[in-house]
């Protein structure tokens, strides 16, 4: 069997700026795993959708891994609520690539149930076996969105298909993987639950002195951080009610970081629910308590994850949530709502505290006890470094990946030792979009 690996993730691309209302943990988790992966010695096509001519159709990204942009709709940027109907293009494409290359690739590795789609009908022709990360299920975000929920009713006949279909499911959490039972009736032993992960050389805790001074934070207030998209489902909103709670029911005075957007500064034009979160500040009498940051790059976040005294993320659920891990990471003390992959990698008490969603006052009380406690704080900082440590670095998650490739038959690669590496491939354009 061949080694090599497609994974396909059709709107998240690994070269995308994070932080906006379409990039963010899928992006990260997709450009980790490879990266971690290529590291253990695979050699990797990433394919995913040619959004922008600026990009070269195939790019030499990193050692091993070559991003293969293909043509699916018009080139530009698209909400992914839009992209089903170009997915047949997608595939077409997938599989033109895949002949001219003759068909090298022992495994696909699908992200997201678009991706999944493509890897379904690519089995059908190449006979390759596929994996699914689905990063998200369609039927949780229903419960939860509602009718905010813009997604074609047809995701839910395409994931049951394509779970029927799959070789084998990753489960991102306990909660993802009882979903994909209950609600899809998926068998259970073609489940394996491996989680997100961070990067040690990202994220570690540079002091909180430091940080706050290279960041011109005040240097005494008790400083909330709030850091990932800015999207309702997120339930910021929480965040800034209970900051306000915390000030009327205890008479204490927070200040609450929020990081995150499309742009660099906030704006309300371009990240609707920054605008939103404003308002409600004002109305709440915080609005100089609270700072909206705006998008950062990921080689600041350790300095604002640091900075902070307590990180909090309280959305509606979330199907992992990889910013707790780089929390923790940083020593930052983190409060999560109870909900999806929080309440995986927070151990309630031990290593965090979790909280019921969409609840300020039980928020606000968990913040005032570590107000309260800085020795609860401590406690929690240094169990659950030791944990995420233990637990959630990339390179624990790739290798149980590549655990579950080799159980599927794809064959390991003899691992590449420090300073080796695959030859780099080639970054010609391919076809022309006419082709
Ligand atoms: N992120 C970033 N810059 C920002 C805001 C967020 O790089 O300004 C990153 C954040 O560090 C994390 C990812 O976006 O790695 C969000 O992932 P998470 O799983 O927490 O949430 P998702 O985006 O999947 O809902």
């Amino acid at each position: 069997m061949n080694q090599k690996l497609a994974l396909i993730s059709e709107h998240a691309s690994p070269l995308a700026v994070v932080g906006g209302v379409d990039a963010g943990g899928q992006n990260i988790a997709v450009a980790e795993l490879a990266q971690h992966l290529a590291q253990l010695g695979y050699e990797i096509d990433l394919f995913t959708r040619w959004e922008s001519t600026d990009l070269p159709q195939i790019v030499s990204w990193k050692t091993g891994i070559r991003v293969i942009h293909l043509p699916a709709g018009p080139i530009r940027s698209m909400p992914k609520e839009e992209l089903l109907p170009h997915m047949a293009e997608f595939t077409e494409n997938f599989l033109r690539f895949a002949r001219q290359e003759n068909q090298p690739y022992g495994l696909i590795h699908a992200h997201f149930f678009m991706s999944a789609l493509v890897a379904a009908e690519a089995k059908k022709i190449l006979n390759i076996p596929f994996v699914i990360t689905f990063h998200a299920l369609g039927k949780v975000r229903r419960l939860c969105q509602g009718d905010s929920d813009k997604f074609p009713v047809e995701r839910f006949a395409i994931e049951e298909r394509v779970i029927r279909e799959a070789d084998h499911l990753v489960a991102l959490c306990p909660q993802d993987r009882d979903d994909l039972i209950s609600l899809y009736d998926a068998n259970p032993g073609k489940i394996t639950v491996i989680p997100n992960g961070f990067n040690p050389n990202e994220f570690y805790a540079v002091g909180k002195a430091l940080a706050r001074t290279l960041l011109k934070l005040d240097p005494d207030a008790f400083t909330i951080l709030q850091l990932g998209r800015i999207v309702p489902r997120k339930g910021i909103d929480t965040v800034v009610r209970a900051v306000s709670c915390l000030q009327k029911k205890y008479g204490t005075k927070v200040q609450l970081l929020v990081v995150g957007g499309e742009s660099d500064l906030p704006d309300p034009s371009r990240t609707p629910e920054v605008g939103v979160l404003q308002e409600l500040a004002v109305s709440e009498g915080i609005a100089d308590r609270v700072v909206f940051v705006g998008r950062r790059d990921r080689n600041l976040l350790r300095y604002y994850y640091s900075a902070a005294d307590v990180f909090v993320t309280t959305p509606w659920y979330e199907p992992f949530g990889i910013t707790p891990l780089e929390a923790m990471a940083c020593g930052t003390p983190v409060v999560g709502s109870r909900v999806g992959g929080i309440q995986y990698t927070i151990i309630d008490g031990q290593t965090g505290l979790l909280v019921p969603p969409r609840d300020p006052d039980i928020l606000a009380e968990k913040l005032n006890l570590l107000i309260r406690f800085p020795r609860l704080s401590n406690s929690i900082r240094s169990r659950a470094l030791r944990r995420v440590h233990h637990e959630f670095t990339w390179l624990n998650v790739a290798q149980k990946t590549a655990r579950l490739y080799n159980s599927l038959g794809l064959p390991q690669p003899v691992q590449l030792g420090v300073g080796k590496s695959l030859p780099n491939t080639r970054s010609a354009t391919f076809w022309s979009r006419s082709a």
